[in-house]
């Protein structure tokens, strides 16, 4: 298997408030990025990000942040929650990959969600929703799952459901492997796997019905084994969960606080089994000599083709936020821009994380960096060999479900 396939580039979305920083705090925490964990005010809140900013002298939320979370490289790509329909949205959408939509329990789908949830409709981006502060009085799962299909018609498939309820809330009950998940420690940092308690075996037990239920429509095999009541394997309602994710029939549902540490680990796990690799996209673009649209080919070995999306004033200077699409593109060599026609060395190659930069030599296909010292306009193409193409549109292929 080829790295590739455990590359996730991924956009958190939000309505303003529902926790977005929070939860992308928690995210570097625990891919072991921000190794001090945000202070805590009396209030229980964490510190803003602008704060946490000014104390580290780091971008938290930079316009992409690389971590690794197991076997994943997981790049964050900085998705603008603006509510007007910007350019700038449009780039960062084409550049990721798959999301996690985050909610909040109470708040639900706000306007906002709408509009972004256009954008993301248009790229085809495939989601997870993350439902957030699961501990405020008022939170309601169910009201927001309902939400999500009036408002978006976005069929959300819960993979878990609520351990207590507001200030109780404990956990959550893993439908997948139905297993209790606990979140021990001070903050809540570790997992702990245990036995569904008694009082919620009966609403696990239907709750994963419906799951199974709303699944087996993608698969033969899955709808014989429920009509039998016969055990279903885990594996399988993973494969299954996954491809009709990626077609974007269905957005799992998943559900914690993102400021007590519950649930954001197995989210973390989510986004390795169920969003898309830079493989799962179908990557367009114009082939400027022969005026022809082209597949490209995420082959390390084919001519470097790459997308420039954002140019940012970071501590060490301007930097150009760069995705490549196909080949390898090497440090000090030079590559033209096919909007300019101008050939440019890349003199310095970077991954952005969250507290430090690192020095790289390559990037493959499917990857972000950031670059120095090249003259680029946000949009721009950079091509290598005797490739003469612009991206324009990024399309995920049609949905395709090809299980037995
Ligand atoms: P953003 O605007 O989406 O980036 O939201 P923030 O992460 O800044 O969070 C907004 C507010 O909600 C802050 O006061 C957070 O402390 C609080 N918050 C975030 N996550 C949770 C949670 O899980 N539960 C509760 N009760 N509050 C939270």
């Amino acid at each position: 298997m080829s790295k590739l396939d455990l590359i996730r580039n991924i956009g958190i979305s939000a309505h303003i408030d529902s926790g977005k920083t929070t939860l992308t705090e928690r995210v570097l925490f625990y891919t072991g990025k921000i190794h001090k964990i945000g202070e805590v005010r009396g209030d229980g809140a964490t510190m803003d990000h602008m704060e946490l900013e000014k104390e580290r002298g780091i971008t938290i939320t930079s316009a992409a942040t690389s971590v690794t979370w197991g076997k994943y490289d997981i790049n964050i790509i900085d998705t603008p929650g603006h509510v007007d329909f910007t350019v700038e949205v449009e780039r960062s959408l084409r550049v990721l990959d798959g999301a996690i939509l985050v909610l909040c329990a109470v708040g639900g789908v706000q306007s906002q969600s709408i509009t972004v949830d256009r954008q993301m409709k248009r790229y085809r981006t495939p989601r997870i929703a993350f439902i957030n502060k699961m501990d405020r009085a008022g939170a309601n799962p169910d009201a927001v799952i309902r939400q999500l299909k009036d408002k978006l018609g976005v069929v959300g498939v819960p993979l878990q459901i609520p351990i207590g309820k507001e200030s109780n809330f404990e956990g959550v009950v893993d439908l997948v492997q139905m297993k209790a998940v606990y979140f021990d420690g001070d903050r809540g940092e570790t997992v702990r796997l245990d036995e569904i308690p008694e009082n919620l075996k009966e609403a696990a037990a239907a709750a994963r019905h419906e799951m199974l239920d709303s699944l087996s429509m993608f698969s033969d095999e899955l709808m014989e084994l429920v009509l039998e009541e016969q055990e279903v394997p885990e594996e399988l309602i993973n494969t299954i969960l996954r491809e009709a994710t990626l077609s974007q029939d269905i957005t799992p549902v998943m559900m914690g606080t993102a400021y007590r540490d519950k649930g954001v680990q197995p989210l973390l796990d989510a986004v390795g089994k169920y969003l898309p690799s830079p493989l799962d996209r179908d990557i367009h673009a114009t082939d400027l000599d022969k005026e022809e649209e082209t597949t490209l080919s995420p082959d390390p070995k084919a001519p470097m083709v790459g997308m420039a999306f954002k140019l940012v004033d970071e501590q060490f200077g301007q930097v150009t936020y760069f995705r490549v699409y196909q080949g390898t593109l090497k440090k000090a060599e030079q590559y033209i821009n096919t909007r300019s026609g101008r050939k440019q060395r890349f003199a310095r190659l970077l991954k952005i994380h969250a507290d430090e930069t690192e020095e790289i030599d390559t990037a493959g296909p499917g990857d972000i960096l950031a670059i120095v010292g090249i003259d680029a306009s946000s949009g721009d193409t950079y091509v290598g060999g005797d490739t003469n193409y612009a991206l324009e549109s990024i399309h995920v292929p049609e949905p395709v479900i090809s299980l037995a």
